[in-house]
Parts: structure tokens; C-alpha cells; sequence
């Protein structure tokens, strides 16, 4: 029978297709004793798994050809070496289970291979990866990690980090829901850019069956578990429309009145440049530098590979303004090699600039890079600073790129709602804000981006929220600076009018939502805005500000 769910849509459209879960991390198997005419089967079953695991490993190597088929081949080898068999055979002749002997067998050799030298330790975690495989292949729970498999899915998770998401791939993953997260979570953000349709915040998405077809709605929150065929129409219908609709809407952002409001692209590296430009974006408004970082968690990419990458995003908007953050590591972003590890609480520790300013050396790196990067390019180029408290880190962050000799504006993200409550004074140091309002709804309302349990005070709505957005924006203006918003808040077509209304100057979102936004300020004008954002602000909660400001801008 169909039930329905509720968690929060994330990302628009709609999608079908059967669970898979995100495998969790392999538990230590309980250390139980076996009887001695137990041995042989154990040691069978030991065996079974250990062949099956390198089978697997050895089949997506083919699959994948090229460097990772080296590296998967490898790790079957691995997985059959034979000390390391006889060294399980021997555990379970003393009593252990199967799962417990690979367990310890392979703990054991991973102690050897850590102690080895730079290399063998470097093939650790593969080791980790192979022994994870076989544990979970006997105690009959999923493969940790993303799924394999051939046939597309709907991915459940508690929560993703940023790194597990890079590593989806979009052909594959039909949709995606998580018990946790709200809507400003990483997780959120990587499914806008991947364009699949997602609802986070979901509890209980845990328990749906492996295997069982659910429908997510993305722009409703709602799941529908084992729709009917009628569902189905209904909801495939209902996602034909409105892509249909958005295809008509075209050309630079403005309301209906003319007044120019750019849509630019939040992108994590040059693999989402193509929907951006596609999707008409005027720009980049957001490049998210750190995801360059997550490849190796030991050090920063070189200054070649980052003059590539950032080159790559450059050239894709030859007249079009590009604009950069430098590294935003920390939090729930962590690198190891910059982000200390004893950390209370990482939100309210060393994470965006500060982490640079610890570590000027990165910064100036990255900003020679970016200079080198736009060298001979028409490209407007901009480059802000994450996490940017008061004026003293305005400054701190104009003078690194000054002296990389940065040929840009420098801006400053507005998180801190310190930032937002004094920006005249960060603007006598900047020439640009851009309000990060994933963060600044996380430290105005004390709730963490990554809990879903506290997603309502992440409401990008909130009326407190609304008053720090005009406060930036009154800033700017005073000053004749732009304010944009870069945050989650402006994919919102309803709110993208309000911020207008406020007096932001730009807005930026994952691609696919940048036609709804350009559809929904192409039906209203400045003053309609002017009048919503006034009628938003004057509510209590964030329900009434977006009934508020739906109310005056439907004409009711
Ligand atoms: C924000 O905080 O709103 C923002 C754009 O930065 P990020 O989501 O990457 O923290
Ligand atoms: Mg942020």
C-alpha cells in the first residue's frame, strides 16, 4: 500500500526508482567463541567471501579501465594474500568466527603495512576498504560506501559528507533523501548542483525496505513509498510541466520592470561549469574553492593544478563576472593537514579565513594562483573571503591580496551576523559583500546546518534572518557597493523576489534552480518586490513571512 513521507525538498523534480542505502561504517564483529567442529565451515565461509569481494573488485576494475582498474586490481590482490588467509585460517582453528579472524588478520597486517615506510602506508586505507568488503559480505549488511551497482537508484542516507557526494555519479543516482541535514546542509547544496531531485530531514528514511520503489518529490519534501501507477503519471506529469514552463524562460535576470538583477552559478570546480552555462547563468557568484582540497587530505594542491582548475571556470565566461572564495575549510569542511583536531566545536572554531590567516601560506598560494589564472583574460574576477567577522579580517584579507599582486575586487561573504550588523565599517576595507546565508541562519539562530532536528530555525525566511539581509544591503547601497546573495536562500523563486525587494544586487544558486528564479522575478516588479520584502520582514515567523510575501505579490 502507498504511504507518504515528509521530509524537506532540497532540489527540485522528481524521482523514481528503488532504495539503496548508503553503506555505514563496518562495526568491530563481536568476539564470540566457536566450537572446534565449527572450524571448517567458518573457515569455508571465510573463503567464500574473500573470493566473492576480490570477484567484485576485479569485475568494476574492467568495468572502469584506466588508472582505477590498476588500483581496484590491486586491492584484489590484496584481498587473496595468501600470509593473510593462512593468518585467518589459523584464527578460526582458536576459536574465532569468520567475520572476527578477517577482522583481526587484517588489523594485524595493517599494523605492519602503517610501519612500513611512506608507500605501504599510503595503501592503508585501501587495505581498510578490502576488509570492510569482507566483513560486511559475512555479516550480510551493505558494502560501506556509496552502493555499487549498475541500475540507477534512489541513495538513502543518514547524511553525506561533501566527500561521499563528489563521488556520486549523477547517471546513476536517480535521487537522493537523508534522515539528517537541513536545507542549508552540504549535502543539500552538492544535490542542487548534481540536479537531482532531493529531501533531507527525512526521520525514520533509515528504515525503508533495500529494494522497495519510493517516489521522491523534491520540491514537496514528500516520498511516496510503493506509488501506484497512477502516482507516478501524476508525478512525472507534474515534472514535465514545470520543465517545460522554466525551458521557455531565457536571457539575463531582471524583473518584469527591468530592473537587472544577475543570476549567477554557485559551482565546486570546472566539472559544473557546463550546467551553468547551460542553465544561462550571467557568471560564477560563488566558486567553491574547497572542493579542489578534498582529493588529498595531506596537503593543497599545487599552484599548477590550482591555476588549471580556476582557469578552466575563467575562461568558461570570457565577459561574465567570476567570483571566487578563497578555501573555506573547517567545520564541517574539515582538512587534516589545516584543521585542528581537538577542536570543542568546530562550527564556532578555526574554520574559513581564520584557518588561512593560521595559514598564510595556503592563502598566498591560492591567490597566486587566481592571478596567474586570469592573466590575459577579459573575465571580471572577484575574490572574497569566507567567515569574515569584523573589519580587522576585511583588512587582513584585502592586504594577502594586494600583496599577491591580485588584479580583482576583493569582498567579503557575510556569515557572521557581526558581519552583517557592522558592514559599513568591513566595506571601508572591501568593495563588495555577498551574504552567506546558509551560515548566517546557522549563527543568528544557534541551530547547526548538518541537524535536521533544528532545520525550522534554518528557514531561510526567518524574519531575523530578512533584517540582516537589509541590514547588508542598506551597507552597500550607502557605500555604492554591490551586495549579493550567494547562500541557499536566493534559489528560492519566492524569496529570490523578497531579497530583490531588500535591495540585494546579484544572486547566485546551484544551476538548476536558476531558471525558476529567473521565471518567478520576470513576473514581478521592483516596487511588487519592494512591497513583499516590507510585508515579509514585518512578520513574526518565517510560515507568515513567505505567506506574507506570496499574499502581496499574488495581488490578494
Ligand atoms: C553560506 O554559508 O551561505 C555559503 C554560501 O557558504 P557555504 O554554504 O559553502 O558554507
Ligand atoms: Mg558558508
Amino acid at each position: 500500500m502507498e504511504t507518504t513521507l515528509r521530509g524537506v525538498g532540497v532540489s527540485h523534480g522528481v524521482a523514481i526508482g528503488q532504495v539503496r542505502h548508503m553503506g555505514t561504517a563496518v562495526l568491530e564483529p563481536p568476539a564470540k567463541q566457536i566450537a572446534t567442529d565449527e572450524a571448517e565451515r567458518e573457515q569455508g565461509r571465510a573463503r567464500k567471501a574473500v573470493e566473492a569481494v576480490a570477484a567484485d573488485l576485479m569485475a568494476r576494475g574492467n568495468l572502469a579501465g584506466g588508472e582505477a582498474q590498476a588500483v581496484l586490481e590491486a586491492q584484489a590482490m590484496m584481498a587473496q594474500d595468501p600470509e593473510l588467509m593462512a593468518d585467518v585460517d589459523r584464527r578460526i582453528v582458536v576459536g574465532s568466527t569468520a567475520e572476527r579472524a578477517v577482522y583481526d588478520a587484517f588489523a594485524a597486517y595493517r599494523a605492519l603495512l602503517a610501519g612500513a615506510g611512506e608507500y605501504l602506508a599510503g595503501r592503508v586505507a585501501d587495505l581498510d576498504d578490502v576488509r570492510n568488503r569482507i566483513v560486511a559480505r559475512l555479516l550480510g549488511v551493505p558494502m560501506p560506501g556509496v552502493p555499487d551497482s549498475d541500475e540507477p537508484y534512489v541513495l538513502i542516507a543518514r547524511d553525506l559528507a561533501p566527500a561521499d557526494t563528489a563521488l556520486l555519479d549523477p547517471t546513476l543516482v536517480l535521487g537522493f533523501v537523508t534522515e539528517e541535514g537541513g536545507p542549508t546542509s552540504h549535502s543539500a547544496i552538492l544535490a542542487r548542483a548534481l540536479g537531482v531531485p532531493a529531501v533531507v530531514a527525512l526521520p525514520g528514511a533509515g528504515e525503508l525496505a533495500e529494494g522497495t520503489t519510493i517516489a521522491v518529490d523534491g520540491s514537496t519534501g514528500e516520498i511516496f513509498v510503493e506509488p501506484s501507477t497512477e502516482k507516478k503519471a501524476e508525478l512525472e506529469a507534474a515534472a514535465a510541466e514545470r520543465k517545460a514552463a522554466l525551458a521557455a524562460s531565457s536571457g539575463p535576470g531582471a524583473t518584469s520592470d527591468g530592473h537587472k538583477v544577475p543570476l549567477l552559478a554557485n559551482v565546486g570546480g570546472p566539472a559544473d561549469v557546463p550546467a551553468a552555462v547551460e542553465a544561462g547563468a550571467e557568471g560564477v557568484g560563488l566558486f567553491r574553492t574547497e572542493f579542489l582540497f578534498l582529493d588529498d587530505s595531506k596537503k593543497a594542491p599545487s599552484e599548477q593544478k590550482q591555476i588549471e582548475a580556476y582557469r578552466q571556470v575563467l575562461e568558461a565566461f570570457p565577459e561574465g563576472r567570476v567570483v571566487v572564495r578563497v578555501l573555506d575549510a573547517g567545520a564541517d569542511k574539515p582538512l587534516d593537514f589545516l584543521t585542528p583536531a581537538d577542536e570543542p566545536n568546530p562550527a564556532l572554531g578555526v574554520r574559513g579565513l581564520r584557518t588561512l590567516l593560521d595559514h598564510p601560506e595556503v592563502l598566498r598560494t591560492q591567490l597566486t594562483a587566481l592571478a596567474k589564472a586570469a592573466e590575459g583574460l577579459p573575465v571580471y574576477l572577484e575574490v572574497m573571503a569566507p567567515m569574515v567577522a569584523d573589519r580587522i579580517d576585511a583588512r587582513a584579507f584585502a592586504e594577502a591580496c594586494r600583496e599577491a599582486g591580485l588584479q580583482a575586487k576583493f569582498g567579503a561573504m557575510v556569515e557572521i551576523p557581526s558581519a552583517a550588523l557592522r558592514a559599513r565599517s568591513i566595506l571601508q576595507e572591501v568593495e563588495f559583500l555577498s551574504l552567506g546565508t546558509n551560515d548566517l541562519a546557522q549563527y543568528t539562530f544557534a541551530a547547526d546546518r548538518q541537524v535536521g532536528a533544528v532545520s525550522r530555525l534554518q528557514d531561510p525566511w526567518q524574519p531575523a534572518l530578512l533584517d540582516l539581509v537589509a541590514l547588508s544591503a542598506e551597507a552597500a547601497k550607502a557605500e555604492g557597493k554591490s551586495c549579493g546573495v550567494c547562500g541557499e536562500a536566493a534559489s528560492d523563486p519566492l524569496l529570490a523576489c523578497v531579497l530583490t525587494g531588500l535591495g540585494v544586487t546579484s544572486l547566485s544558486m546551484g544551476a538548476a534552480s536558476i531558471p525558476y528564479v529567473r521565471a518567478s522575478l520576470a513576473k514581478y516588479t521592483l516596487a511588487q518586490c519592494e512591497r513583499a520584502a516590507a510585508a515579509a520582514r514585518a512578520a513574526d515567523t518565517a510560515e507568515e513571512a513567505r505567506s506574507a510575501a506570496q499574499a502581496v505579490l499574488s495581488g490578494e
